[in-house]
């Protein structure tokens, strides 16, 4: 038998490659680890190692979340989850022990906050983005012609929205959990 530990944790699709590690303790106690290795625009895989209590032994999934990118209205493209489990196409995916999927398939609701407050964040961050010439690797340089003073407030304005669509992402997240 196996518990469902109440931590929950998600994974953004706006990860860059690399690998991102997660651990879990209860009472006190490693209870758990996971190791993510993200390609960014291919794939997330997930392996993850838990115990449910001192006395059982460690077991562990491994998973391959797929990522998909479509193109944006107002240029560059977007990066997606496809969920494992139903194939849709969504902004986070959930480590829920034993498995990796969305929202949907784990029937998580959203207490204090939806999808919708952070998409809107980070749309708006986006397309600030685009204005401020970023690029993909977070480099920006103030594009020819642009006036200081409307760099520096485009800067703060993605920032700004940058911490909005994390704040948002971070209440869920505690509505989740239980907090
Ligand atoms: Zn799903």
């Amino acid at each position: 038998m196996w518990l469902i530990d109440q931590l929950t944790d998600q994974v953004t699709r706006d990860r860059l490659s690399g690998y991102y590690t997660l651990s879990w303790n209860r009472n006190g106690q490693p209870s758990g680890s996971a190791s993510i290795r993200v390609v960014a625009g291919v794939s997330m895989t997930v392996i993850c190692q838990w115990r449910s209590d001192s006395s059982e032994d460690l077991q562990s999934m491994e998973r391959i979340v797929f990522i998909e990118n479509t193109n944006c209205a107002y240029g560059g493209s977007r990066p997606w989850f496809v969920c494992p489990d139903c194939g849709r196409r969504v902004a986070i995916v959930m480590l829920q022990k034993p498995t990796v999927a969305c929202r949907h398939c784990l029937k998580l609701t959203y207490a204090s906050c939806n999808e919708d407050q952070i998409d809107r964040s980070w749309r708006r961050r986006d397309k600030i983005k685009a204005k401020l010439g970023g690029d993909d690797k977070g480099i920006y340089l103030k594009p020819k012609g642009m006036h200081q003073r409307t760099w520096q407030r485009l800067r703060w304005q993605h920032q700004n929205a940058e911490l909005q669509g994390w704040e948002w992402m971070e209440s869920r997240l505690d509505a989740l959990r239980g907090l």
